[in-house]
């Protein structure tokens, strides 16, 4: 039996109607969400994170958006309907990310690679559903999804801050796991934003040496207070390199701009058989690349994390308190936060939050 206190037929939240420029509107939408089935959970949203994903997809910027469009992939709530099959029961704090379902029969699948998965993987909000539907996302009051990508957040973990690990953090996280990022290892954060503040806490967390990397010199003192040995301001690439050249084993590229120094000091900083690791999703392409600058090391990039990764980063955080740095904003003011974060004000996550 599926236990549940009182779900409304239809879930609202805030949308935009067509694609934005650099003046966002989003108005009060509701929908009828899919039909409940017995693996699924509805969640009442307490808090919301908006994602640079958010931004990119309101301006439909990675390719056409499908309108009205409810963003949100940082969800963290109670569930308030839980179906016999969910492994949720009702009162459950849970978060959601970016992905909330795929195929769960797949290789990829079977091996805790659900973000890789390649025959039914389904986005959070834009995700493709029976006849024509998608999914809206975490801009809202309620969420309905499959359980198994409804994570419970453990005990000491704010759903407001944790929200933004939703998301965030487990994709700066499953890099820096899978390629090693541990004692007596050296970890480079490239950019220092929403995904870039995580990527140092969790270096740091993993047990790494771990240096920031950014244009300026602005963001040292945050840096510090987040954990990182030093910050590394990248402008001056000759001198950086005199002093860094070949002693990084790993850099996680967390921004992007269309002339990146890869050649010229991103790979020249790696050891040999270093990694780097682009997360952030830029709408360019990466610049072309010599193939002399990539011998014996690696480009790669990386997509969010798995539900089991998404358990490990909270055991992590928890662990080595790596927390979010967050500002909260009301839902209802959703429209202005996502203003401010397209202008770069975030310092480092805004989280939506909805009355309780
Ligand atoms: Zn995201
Ligand atoms: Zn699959």
């Amino acid at each position: 039996m599926s236990t549940s206190t009182t779900v409304p037929e239809q879930f609202s939240g805030y949308a935009a109607f067509e694609p934005q420029g650099d003046t966002f509107t989003l108005k009060k939408h509701s929908y009828t969400p899919r039909p409940f089935e017995e693996d699924d959970v509805d969640i009442k949203i307490t808090a919301s994170g908006i994602c640079g994903s958010d931004i990119h997809v309101l301006r439909s910027g990675w390719g056409p958006s499908k309108y009205p469009a409810i963003v949100g992939h940082e969800i963290c709530g109670e569930v308030v309907r839980a179906g016999k099959n969910s492994g949720h029961q009702v009162g459950d704090k849970v978060g959601v990310g970016a992905q909330c379902n795929s195929c769960r029969q797949c290789a990829a699948c079977k091996e805790n690679n659900e973000n890789y998965c390649k025959k039914a993987w389904c986005a959070t909000y834009q995700g493709a559903l029976k006849d024509g539907q998608y999914t809206q996302g975490g801009y809202a009051d309620y969420y309905r999804c499959p359980g198994h990508f409804a994570i419970k957040v453990p005990e000491g973990l704010d759903l407001k801050v944790a929200a933004p690990l939703l998301c965030a953090g487990v994709t700066v996280f499953s890099p820096l796991h899978h390629y090693g990022a541990g004692p007596g290892k050296r970890v480079g954060v490239i950019g220092i934003g929403g995904l870039g503040h995580l990527g140092i806490q969790f270096a740091k967390a993993l047990g790494a040496e771990t240096f920031a990397l950014s244009t300026s010199k602005s963001k040292e003192e945050d840096c510090k207070a987040m954990g990182a040995d030093g910050v590394l301001v990248t402008k001056d690439a000759d001198s950086l390199l005199k002093e860094y050249a070949g002693t990084f084993d790993l850099l996680l590229g967390t921004s992007f701009a269309p002339d990146m120094p890869f050649d010229t000091l991103y790979m020249p900083l790696l050891k040999p058989r270093g990694h780097i690791i682009q997360v952030g999703l830029p709408e360019e392409r990466l610049p072309g690349i010599k193939p002399q600058a990539i011998f014996g090391k690696s480009i790669t990039g990386s997509l969010i994390g798995s539900p089991e990764e998404i358990k490990q980063m909270f055991e992590v955080a928890v662990k080595h308190n790596v927390k979010p740095w967050i500002q909260e904003r009301p839902m209802s003011d959703a429209q202005q936060a996502v203003q401010d974060m397209h202008e770069g004000k975030a310092r480092y996550r805004y989280v939506l939050v909805n009355d309780q």
